[in-house]
C-alpha cells in the first residue's frame, strides 16, 4: 500500500527536441484507482513506466510512500506491472505462471502454494490451475496475468491497456471485475487507457493527458460536468460535446459547448417539440440546422447536423425515442445556457458565466 506522487516530472527521450512528459504534478493517494487517459502518443505509457523505473526522469522526482525513488532500480520499487501483451509462459501451467516470480525470489514452496491458491480463488482460476495458457480463453489469460501481479502483493499496480487484447464484450465484463477486484485488494493502482469510457467507468479519479501535459484530474462525474478546458470537454463523453463559436452577454466571445443530451430538437414544420427532445425551456440560443446522419442505437439515437447557414460545424443531438429525422431534414436545435459550457476562444480554458 502506498501513495505515489509525480513532482514536476519531465521526461525527454534521447535526441527528442521536446519532452514527452512535461512538468507533471500528480498525487495518487494510498488505495486509489487512478486512470491516466489521453490520445495515443500523449505520454501515458512513458509516465507509467517512469513510476516503475523503466524510463529516466530528466527533472523532477517520483515519490512512493513518501520516499524519493527517482534513482532507484525497478526491482527496488516493489511494483507489479500488467501490460497489454501479458505474454504468459506457454510451457508453464496457470499455477506455474503465477508462481514464477515468487520462485525467482526464493520464496518457500508452502508460501508460494498458499499465495497462488489465494490469488486463483480471488480470480476464479482455481479450476484451471493445471491448464496451459493455450487451453484458456482470452479473459482467463488476462486473469492469469493479473494473478502474477497479485501474488507478489506489491505496493502499487501499474496497468498499461491490459484489456486491449480482449473482444468488446469481454472487455466490458473484465473492466467491471478488475475495478471490483482492485477495491477488494485496496492496492494503489495506476491504469493507462486511451479509451475514455474505460477511464470513466473504472477510475476513482481520471487524469487526462494531452501532448505530455496534464489537463485535468478529477472524479469521472466532475470531468463530465465541469471540464477544465475545451480539450477535456470534447475528449470525455461520446458522442463528443459540440463546440461552437458564440457570444455570451457577460462573457463576450466564447466557445460554447453543448452535450448531445442538452440539445433540444424542434421540428419547424410541426412547430412542436417531439416528446423525445431533452432539456427544459429557458433562456438560450436556437440554430437552424440540416441533418447529415442519424446513428440509431435502439434506446436512443444521435442526430448529426450542420448549420443551415453554412460553416463546417457538426452539432450532435440525442433523441430518446420516436421516429428519427431523415438526412436532409431541416430542424431547429435549441441550447439552454444553464446546460452550456463556455471556453475562452484563444486558450480553450473554461470560463464561468
Ligand atoms: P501513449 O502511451 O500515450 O500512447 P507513449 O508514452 O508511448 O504514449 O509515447 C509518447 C511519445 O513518446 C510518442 O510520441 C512516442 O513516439 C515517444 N516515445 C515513446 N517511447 C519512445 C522511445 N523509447 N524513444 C523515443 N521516443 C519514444
Ligand atoms: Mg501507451
Amino acid at each position: 500500500m502506498a501513495e505515489v506522487r509525480f513532482d514536476n516530472v519531465t521526461i525527454r527521450y534521447p535526441g527528442a527536441d521536446s519532452p514527452t512528459v512535461e512538468g507533471l504534478n500528480l498525487s495518487i493517494p494510498d488505495g486509489e484507482f487512478l486512470v491516466l487517459v489521453g490520445p495515443s502518443g500523449c505520454g501515458k505509457s512513458t509516465s507509467l513506466r517512469a513510476i516503475a523505473g523503466l524510463e529516466e526522469v530528466e527533472s523532477g522526482a517520483i515519490y512512493i510512500d513518501g520516499e524519493d525513488v527517482t534513482g532507484w532500480e525497478p526491482a527496488q520499487r516493489d511494483i507489479a506491472m500488467v501490460f497489454q501483451n501479458y505474454a504468459l509462459y506457454p510451457h508453464m501451467t496457470v499455477a506455474g505462471n503465477m508462481a514464477f516470480a515468487l520462485k525467482l525470489a526464493g520464496e518457500d514452496k508452502s508460501v508460494i502454494e498458499r499465495k497462488v491458491a489465494e490469488a486463483a480463488e480471488l480470480l476464479g482460476l482455481t479450476p484451471y490451475l493445471d491448464r496451459r495458457p493455450k487451453d484458456l480463453s482470452g479473459g482467463q489469460r488476462q486473469r492469469v496475468a493479473m494473478g502474477r501481479a497479485i501474488v507478489r502483493n506489491p505496493k502499487v499496480f501499474l496497468m498499461d491497456e491490459p484489456l486491449s487484447n480482449l473482444d468488446a464484450q469481454l472487455r466490458v465484463q473484465t473492466r467491471t471485475e478488475l475495478a471490483a477486484l482492485q477495491r477488494r485488494l485496496g492496492t494503489t493502482t495506476i491504469y493507462v487507457t486511451h479509451d475514455q469510457v474505460e477511464a470513466m467507468t473504472m477510475g476513482d479519479r481520471v487524469a487526462v493527458l494531452k501532448d505530455g501535459e496534464l489537463q485535468q484530474v478529477a472524479p469521472p462525474r466532475e470531468l463530465y460536468d465541469r471540464p477544465a478546458n475545451a480539450f477535456v470537454a470534447s475528449f470525455i463523453g461520446s458522442p463528443s460535446m459540440s463546440l461552437m463559436p458564440s457570444e455570451h452577454p457577460s462573457l463576450g466571445r466564447v466557445i460554447m459547448g453543448v452535450r448531445p443530451e442538452h440539445v433540444r430538437v424542434v421540428d419547424p414544420n410541426t412547430a412542436g417539440e417531439p416528446a423525445a427532445s431533452a432539456g427544459t425551456g429557458s433562456e438560450g440560443v436556437s440554430l437552424d440546422v440540416v441533418v447529415d446522419i442519424v446513428e440509431e442505437l435502439g434506446s436512443e439515437s444521435y442526430v448529426y447536423a450542420h448549420p443551415s447557414g453554412g460553416g463546417d460545424l457538426t452539432i450532435v443531438a440525442k433523441l430518446h425515442s420516436g421516429p428519427s429525422p431523415a438526412p436532409g431534414t431541416e430542424l431547429q436545435f435549441k441550447f439552454d445556457h444553464a446546460h452550456a459550457h463556455f471556453f475562452n476562444p484563444e486558450t480553450g480554458v473554461r470560463v464561468d458565466a
